[in-house]
């Protein structure tokens, strides 16, 4: 028996990529060669996109041919793609441990954003969001959320920086300890090389998790979905708000603030009927001046059959944003981009077209 016994099943290999120097020094120290080389596998994978050891050609020959018979070194892999007029491209990938999420290429006036997802599924269920309609699958390892990243840069041969927001798939703040892994790789000068400003994790909202992140020694910039303005409303439309409650949570942005001296973005969906009153834009307009925060408004992205929600008409949403200037409140509009690929926000799932057509198992 042959191939099997000194081919470890790829499945039961390590995966190298998504490890941090200390986990590439300790699964490289089984081998018993100089520390040095952790820091060559390292700036490979993550500095130069070189996935396969065949390519790590400052490393010793054996070594490179036992890490090839008996480690993975893959960040994933890029599946179907779909493209939108605005060049927005929607991107599944396909994960190194099984599974997809999908990963959103933005490029406005010359200007690139990635949107990252964090887990595939999501288990917070927002009643305004189709990846909460798919249910919680699992969460992304530190590698499969910077794969996303390694991979569209290739993909797009893209060179030196851009925006990183964790806006995609998920929960990023649920998935804790490998958002912030992976936060670290992308902003370590060594590895991806990012500034951390340039990087944002987007929360649902989680009170003691933003508290935890204020203390990070390398911090990404906050946004938080505020997307109401009473606790009765937010949780009709964001259950966690049971848990914690509107001012529970702005209590942890203000902690975040002071700890960190760093402004953060509140994010406010807008929904016709449902938290686009006038007393709604009087309440928004008293938290963005009490919290100095800055105000990002998005009006609903439809996804006919599933979400029953529609966005107020481009006048309300023109007329709230002017309420809120006029107090002095620093507000933008994030005129959806990608809606034809459904690769805007809250259109992220892996479903099909309509709830019936997953009903008769029927792709549309
Ligand atoms: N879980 C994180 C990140 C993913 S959602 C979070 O909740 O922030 C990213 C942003 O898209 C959030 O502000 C969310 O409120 C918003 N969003 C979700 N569904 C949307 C939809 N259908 N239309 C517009 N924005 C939506």
């Amino acid at each position: 028996m042959n191939h099997e016994s000194t081919q470890t099943a790829l499945a039961q290999r390590t995966n190298l990529y998504g490890l941090d120097r200390e986990g590439l020094a300790s699964r490289l120290a089984r081998y018993n060669v100089p520390d040095f080389h952790a820091g060559q596998v390292y700036r490979w994978l993550y500095q130069r996109d070189a996935w396969s050891p065949d390519q790590w050609t400052d490393l010793p020959q054996s070594l490179r041919a036992r890490l090839l018979a008996e480690t993975r070194t893959d960040p994933g892999k890029l599946g179907m793609r779909t493209g939108a007029a605005d060049e927005t491209v929607k991107y599944r990938t396909e994960l190194a441990d099984g599974g997809t999420v999908e990963t959103v290429f933005m490029r406005q006036s010359g200007r690139v954003t990635l949107c990252l997802s964090s887990q595939v599924g999501c288990a917070l269920d927002c009643d305004f969001c189709l990846t909460g309609k798919m249910g919680f699958k699992r969460h992304l390892s530190a590698g499969e959320i910077v794969g996303q990243v390694a991979l569209i840069r290739s993909d797009q041969a893209l060179t030196g920086s851009f925006n990183i927001v964790f806006m995609g798939m998920g929960e990023p703040l649920h998935n804790y300890d490998a958002t912030i892994a992976a936060v670290r790789l992308l902003c370590d000068p060594e590895g991806f090389g990012f500034s951390r400003r340039r990087i944002t994790v987007s929360t649902v909202g989680l009170a003691p998790a933003i508290e935890k992140l204020a203390e990070e020694p390398v911090r990404p910039r906050l946004a938080v979905s505020l997307n109401a303005t009473t606790d009765e409303v937010r949780a009709r439309i964001m259950p966690i708000t049971k848990k914690h409650g509107i001012e529970r949570l702005l209590a942890a942005c203000t902690r975040f603030q002071e700890r960190t001296g760093e402004a953060f973005t509140l994010e406010y969906v807008l929904l016709e009927g449902v938290n686009d009153t006038d007393d709604d834009a009087r309440r928004l307009r008293e938290i963005g001046l009490r919290m100095r925060a800055k105000i990002n408004l998005i009006p609903f992205n439809p996804v006919p059959g599933w979400l029953a929600y529609r966005p107020p008409s481009r006048r309300r949403i023109e007329a709230i944003r002017n309420r809120l200037l006029d107090a002095g409140v620093r507000v933008s509009i994030r005129w959806s981009r990608g809606t034809q690929a459904r690769a805007a926000c809250g259109q992220l799932a892996l479903l099909p077209d309509t709830p019936d057509a997953a009903q008769t198992g029927n792709p549309g």
